[in-house]
């Protein structure tokens, strides 16, 4: 994907203005690091899809848990709303200023890139929450670890913002998501207060689950500092194998068949025939087969170094599947053939995004659904969008063994929601869930009682009210701040 513009470019903000607060902050983090020219602020206001957007104060970028406690406690005073940013790549609105106007402040972490030496005994590391995961692999790779959590936007997400969003990725199937890597936070509370426990002890059951609570939470009670990640054993000996299928129904049993067999699966990624012709136009990929299928499953395996030809395992695997299920299939094992095969996949966000930047900002759905409706779903949700907005274009693709499928809507307008709307529905009908891996933040905040029910909802807000009592932390993001007093 392409980077997220770093801003990084000193004496960007205005050299005097006539804010009291900005001159405060800028006691604290230096005048360089806080951006008010409007140039250099822009990629910090609008998201990574282009449909949400507004405008900040002013960009301030701390380089120190020190220095957002300062910063959290001259705003928390002056009732000014923040909005924490990592990475930007978030795909639900959350990390840009929108609905706060002129008067929100957003808060980018990227500058809080420690790196902790890995520590060889417990298998985790310490790291600043605005390492990026690229950066992390590599570091901890470096030391003979590996990290289970992997996503495209790899180059640009951070640490802070993939735990903030509890993301979830191309490998949960093996590792599971952002929560189950967390063993330790500090975090920063609206008022400045500072919360820790990065001891990384594996047992600990003293209370509330801080962290785990703070997983998830999109910037809305705290801003993560640091974090204390498990690692995994790295597992280099890896095979890819594209398969092309005639139905979801035939994909599914596939999975079923290979989750069963393969202790080694490490992604099931699934996308069908139109994603594919597109990605193949805008990007430049050859499709894996001279005869188009209608689904298409990704899936790789990773064994440890000394362990049986992982091509062979896998074909013989696929082989069993028998032509009844399989169509057509292609095994890799060699590094650049194994990402050209992964392009094929990865690429979707970011087709779809360019051919949104031609047609309209998409409408991006990320839902789970239970495996034993997601046929259902797939058939229905192809009607309704035929049905409510003919002329739109529908890309659907996913990560299959977690049921979560990425439901892409071009055509309706940015503040057209009635697709949205419907979908969602549909979703909830059918016992799934409106947001998979990507979290709530403006653009399914409407849905979120739907989904979870007043009762839960309110308990949020209580949290919420409890931890951020002045609503200065993205106050337009997740669940609504009704009931908490407006700074
Ligand atoms: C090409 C592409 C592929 C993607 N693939 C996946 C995928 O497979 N799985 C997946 O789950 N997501 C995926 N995403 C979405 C996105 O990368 C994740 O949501 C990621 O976790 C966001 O990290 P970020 O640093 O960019 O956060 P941002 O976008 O900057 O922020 C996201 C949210 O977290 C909050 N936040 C950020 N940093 C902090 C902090 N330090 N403290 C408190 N709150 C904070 C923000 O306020 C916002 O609400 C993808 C995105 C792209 C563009």
């Amino acid at each position: 994907m392409t980077d997220v513009p770093e801003a990084d470019r000193p004496g960007s903000s205005t050299a005097s203005h006539t804010d009291a607060l900005l001159d405060r902050l800028e006691r604290v983090v230096g005048a360089a690091h806080v951006i008010t020219d409007p140039d250099v602020r822009r990629s910090y206001e609008v998201d990574w899809t282009g449909r949400y957007a507004g405008e900040a104060r002013a960009v301030i970028r701390p380089a120190s848990t020190s220095e957002v406690v300062e910063i959290l406690r001259m705003c928390h005073a002056a009732g000014c709303p923040i909005v924490p940013q990592g990475g930007n790549t978030g795909l639900v609105g959350g990390g840009v200023p929108v609905d706060e106007g002129r008067g929100a402040i957003v808060m980018s972490l990227r500058r809080l890139d420690r790196r902790d030496a890995v520590d060889l005994v417990s298998g985790q590391v310490t790291v600043g929450a605005g390492v990026t995961l690229a950066a992390l692999q590599r570091h901890v790779r470096g030391a003979g670890w590996d990290f289970g959590v992997d996503l495209g936007a790899r180059d640009s997400a951070t640490v802070g913002g993939m735990i903030a969003t509890n993301a979830g990725g191309l490998r949960l199937v093996r590792y599971g998501g952002m929560r189950q890597q967390v063993v330790g936070l500090e975090a920063v509370l609206a008022d400045g207060r500072r919360v820790e426990r990065l001891g990384g002890l594996l047992k600990d059951n003293t209370g509330y689950d801080l962290a785990g609570l703070m997983t998830g939470s999109e910037g809305t009670l705290a801003v993560i500092t640091r974090a204390r990640l498990r690692l995994v054993a790295p597992q280099p000996n890896r095979a890819v194998a594209v398969v092309g299928l005639n139905t979801l129904a035939d994909a599914l049993e596939v999975v079923v068949a290979l989750r069963a067999e393969l202790t080694t699966l490490d992604a099931v990624e699934v996308f069908f025939a139109d994603g594919l012709r597109l990605v193949c136009e805008r990007a430049g990929l050859r499709p894996p087969f001279e005869v188009p299928t209608a689904v298409y499953l990704l899936i790789e395996t990773a064994d440890r170094p000394a362990a049986p030809d992982p091509a062979h395992t896998l074909s013989e695997a696929i082989a069993r599947l028998g032509p009844r299920l399989v169509v057509d299939a292609s095994i890799v094992t060699e590094p650049a053939a194994r990402r050209e095969l992964w392009r094929l996949r990865e690429a979707h966000t970011e087709v779809i995004n360019a051919l949104g930047a031609e047609v309209g900002a998409p409408h991006k759905l990320d839902v789970t659904l239970p495996a034993a409706a997601l046929v259902d779903f797939v058939d229905r949700v192809s009607d309704l969008v035929a049905t409510m907005a003919p002329s739109a274009k529908l890309f659907l693709f996913g990560h299959l063994a977690d049921g979560n499928l990425h439901v892409n809507v071009l055509g309706p307008d940015a503040d057209d929601d009635r697709v949205d709307d419907a979908v969602l529905r549909l979703v909830v009908d059918l016992g799934g869930s409106i947001s998979a891996e990507h979290g709530i933040g403006r653009a399914k905040r409407r849905w979120l009682e739907l989904d979870r029910g007043p009762v839960a909802v309110e308990a949020m807000r209580a949290i919420r009210r409890a931890l951020d009592p002045r609503a200065i932390l993205n106050p337009g993001v997740l669940v609504s701040p009704d009931g908490i007093a407006a700074p």
